[in-house]
């Protein structure tokens, strides 16, 4: 990199940091590192990192990404929750002037204030991390409910959540986290990463996931809170009907089912489909046509 020394990912420097420091990763952290040199350059590729970059990483752990990212951005901001990395940190991207890193958990980070205080404004913002898996789908939604412009997002996750997160109505995988976030953005695969890329090696594979926000979203959503809880509750018996589904949420004395029928006839919908046959655009549809009937 831009020293003499072997990339920090570089299994015998990563052994050889750890020991000096003394530290032993934690499970409770999710501290899978990355020692695969060739995985992280396709992460900063797939991120399409420039110098018209600033860059957000979440969990640098001992700087394996954050070198590579600093390399190509123009700024890095990493937000790290644990402490014992910090002296680690202050030594491995101490060549790094474009590294700034804070002891911050990212789930109660304000993001705006931070890119105010760190970024310029004359840059995109991305986001780029390995992420610590046990939180994946809260710092993911923290992501896109924050009212920042972001550019792009590319992060690793457990292979799993990436295949909910991309999949299509009528398959196994599809449910209210397809929906939530692909209502707003657009989601692929970049590609797939072996266990053996990390230390210590996780239970999971695990997908590099790109995210880039869609110029509209598939669908108008006539009243957000009411649409994450019809999603929520359609998905809430996977194998039942939605009929049966939307009794639970809605009611089921003759009133709400009464309801509940005139909906789904004016969205074209028989009771006896499952809801993981509905589009984001017929799940719109529905929210709207049920508070039509008084349904929120
Ligand atoms: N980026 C490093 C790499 O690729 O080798 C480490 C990735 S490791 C999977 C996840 C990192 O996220 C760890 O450094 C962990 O301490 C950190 N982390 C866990 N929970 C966090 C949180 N709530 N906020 C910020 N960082 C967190």
């Amino acid at each position: 990199m831009t020293n003499n020394l072997p990339p920090i990912a570089s299994p015998a420097r990563t052994r050889a940091i750890m020991e000096e420091f003394g530290f032993r990763t934690k499970k409770q952290f999710g501290q899978n590192f990355l020692t695969n040199t060739d995985v992280l350059r396709r992460i900063v590729d797939a991120g399409e990192v420039t110098p018209d970059d600033d860059v957000i990483e979440i969990g640098p752990g001992i700087g394996a990404l954050t070198e590579f990212l600093a390399a190509s951005a123009h700024q890095v901001l990493a937000l790290e929750i644990d402490t014992n990395l910090l002296p680690v940190l202050a030594e491995t991207m101490g060549p790094y002037p474009n590294v700034t890193v804070l002891n911050q958990d990212v789930l109660q980070a304000d993001l705006p204030a931070l890119v105010a205080e760190h970024f310029d404004g004359q840059h995109n913002i991305k986001f780029v991390a390995n992420l610590p898996y046990y939180i994946t789908t809260p710092i993911l939604m923290h992501l896109l409910t924050a009212p920042i412009e972001i550019a792009g997002i590319t992060v690793m996750m457990q292979k799993e959540v990436a295949s909910r997160l991309t999949a299509q109505p009528g398959t196994k995988d599809y449910g209210s986290l397809s929906i939530a976030v692909q209502n707003g953005m657009d989601v692929e695969v970049a590609f797939t990463v072996n266990r053996n890329s990390f230390v210590p090696a996780p239970n999971v594979d695990s997908a590099i996931v790109v995210l880039h926000k869609r110029q509209e979203p598939r669908a108008a959503i006539a009243n957000q809170a009411a649409f994450t809880k019809l999603v929520k509750g359609s998905f809430a018996a996977r194998r039942k009907t939605l009929w049966n589904n939307l009794q639970h949420l809605y009611g089921k004395e003759t009133d709400a089912k009464v309801k509940i029928k005139a909906a789904l006839n004016a969205s074209d919908l028989e009771p006896s489909i499952r809801a993981e046959r509905l589009s984001i655009e017929k799940f719109a549809e529905l929210q709207k046509n049920l508070q039509n009937e008084g349904l929120l």
